[in-house]
């Protein structure tokens, strides 16, 4: 089984964000922090640096980030910010520690290629724009060999029934809080 420190190594966090000096520029810009004060960029990069790593695996805001790419269009110092989130995140689902309402999410992605279908409004303006009502790919083949190539209706059993692990190193399977202190030794 992987142990956190392996994983780390793998992502090489804490020296992608070395170089931060915690102007506070990525937070200021973050359209996400503007609405959720638990969403913090300069913080996430902090706790990098000093260490708090389980701290950081643990936390459910990580997964507010959109990837917009803003904190680092505004970081002095090129932090790729949302790169370092994501990794942060991939880190957290291996070791099973993804929140459920992102699970529910990407089932829905995998199964029905969006999370929402558009609603009326939304399919009379794209009429008047002369775009079909759904967007190309929504059916696609590609999406269907996703899903067998990453059993994934096994996995979502597996989640569904509380049996799975999420230390197999591919893909988030568990909400376990307790999960990244127990295989962080
Ligand atoms: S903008 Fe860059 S240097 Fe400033 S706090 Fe954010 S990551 Fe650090
Ligand atoms: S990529 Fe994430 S952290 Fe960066 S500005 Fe966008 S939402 Fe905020």
């Amino acid at each position: 089984m992987e142990t956190l420190k392996e994983i780390l190594a793998e992502y090489n966090l804490p020296a992608r964000a070395r170089s931060c000096y915690q102007c506070g520029a990525c937070t200021g810009g973050c359209p996400v922090g503007r609405i959720r004060w638990d969403f913090n960029p300069r913080r996430f990069i902090e706790m990098l640096i000093r260490g708090e790593l389980e701290d950081l695996l643990l936390l459910e805001s990580i997964w507010l980030c959109s990837h917009c790419l803003t904190c680092l269009e505004r970081c002095p110092q090129q932090i790729e910010v949302s790169e370092i989130i994501m990794h942060v995140k991939n880190c957290a689902a291996r070791l099973g520690n993804v929140p459920e309402n992102v699970i529910k999410m990407a089932d829905l992605i995998m199964n029905q290629g969006w999370i929402d279908k558009p609603v009326k409004r939304m399919l009379k303006k794209r009429q008047g724009l002369g775009l079909p009502e759904q967007p190309e790919g929504i059916d696609s083949e590609e999406r269907k060999a996703l899903c067998r190539c990453l059993d994934w209706s096994a996995k979502m059993k597996a989640f569904k029934t509380g049996k799975s692990g999420g230390a197999d190193g591919r893909f988030p399977v568990s909400n376990n809080k307790k999960g990244v202190r127990e295989r962080a030794s």
